[in-house]
């Protein structure tokens, strides 16, 4: 069973890396992906709890804006960790995720909404990247709403008036630098329509272009309809093919494995790494 897709307390999932992998263990998961928001910062703790049954592919979830101003989330798996232009741009996507928060905080409480900065650092575990399900937790503990799923219904969704952006690498510049690292890039979630603006199928010949390699299909936020017009995008254009969890821990309804990429798949996309970089023991 193969995961590609998913997140601990180093971004907004719930547990830490180390007790992901041992439940992606008991879920028999044999190939799973550690892909935060804009982060490696679980990586050494999930290799350190890896069991031959089990091997870790190495990765982050790049959030990206197109030039329209389209949320992208870019997945990118099996780079090199050490690769100084990726990192530069994880950790600037990160450092503007600050004012930004400071931002949505500020319209927040001008209109009477109980929340302070300090609430949502108090709900962010040490060195996470801080983001909208660490205000929805701030929100939660503050009584305003009941579970971050009612705070992202309302309140903290793409449309709402205290919505804000933060600076974003474009798809193509992530694409590039992923693939520069020695990577792969796999466009996550394109066409799940119930979290805000997406992108067209257009799109899609340009991200070729800059070097995509796959396309995450099979996700819950995908409907039967939108599953299906993306398998065809991915065949027309060559592109790999995966279905993942996108678990995050119980801040999301995601269950590990809910959906898996095939093995061919997955052994093509791996082929496609500049080096043999997954993690087994
Ligand atoms: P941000 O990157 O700070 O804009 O926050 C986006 C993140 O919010 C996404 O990565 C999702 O994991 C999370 N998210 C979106 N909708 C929901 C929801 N309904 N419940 C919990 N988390 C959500
Ligand atoms: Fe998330
Ligand atoms: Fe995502
Ligand atoms: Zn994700």
């Amino acid at each position: 069973m193969i995961d590609l897709h998913t997140h601990t307390i180093c971004s907004d999932g719930t547990d830490a890396p180390f007790a992901l992998v041992k439940k992606a263990l008991a879920a028999g998961i044999t190939t799973l992906a550690i892909t935060d928001h804009d982060s490696t910062a679980g990586w050494e703790e999930a290799v350190s709890a890896i069991q031959p049954q089990i091997e870790l592919v190495l990765g982050a979830e790049i959030s990206c804006l197109t030039t329209d101003g389209i949320s992208v989330h870019m997945l990118g798996l099996l780079f090199d960790g050490k690769n100084s232009e990726m990192q530069q741009m994880l950790s600037d996507s990160r450092d503007t995720r600050v004012p930004r928060m400071r931002k949505m905080v500020e319209l927040m409480s001008a209109d009477g909404i109980n929340i302070s900065l300090d609430d949502v650092y108090r709900a962010t575990p040490e060195g996470a990247t801080v983001g909208r399900p660490h205000l929805a937790d701030a929100l939660v503990a503050n009584g305003v709403v009941a579970t971050r799923d009612e705070a992202f219904l309302d309140l903290l969704n793409n449309e709402s008036k205290y919505y804000v952006t933060h600076a974003a690498p474009t798809p193509v510049d992530a694409i590039e630098v992923i693939r520069k690292a020695g990577g792969v890039a796999v466009i996550a979630h394109p066409f799940a329509s119930r979290r805000g603006q997406i992108i067209t199928a257009s799109t899609f010949t340009d991200l070729v272009a800059a070097g995509l390699n796959g396309i995450e299909v099979h996700h819950r936020d995908q409907s039967a309809d939108e599953q299906s017009t993306l398998t065809a995008i991915a065949q027309e254009l060559n592109l790999v093919i995966t279905g993942s969890s996108d678990y995050h821990g119980t801040g999301k309804l995601n269950g590990l494995a809910e959906n898996t990429t095939h093995q061919a798949q997955w052994e093509q996309l791996e082929s496609l790494a500049d080096a043999r970089r997954v993690v087994k023991k």
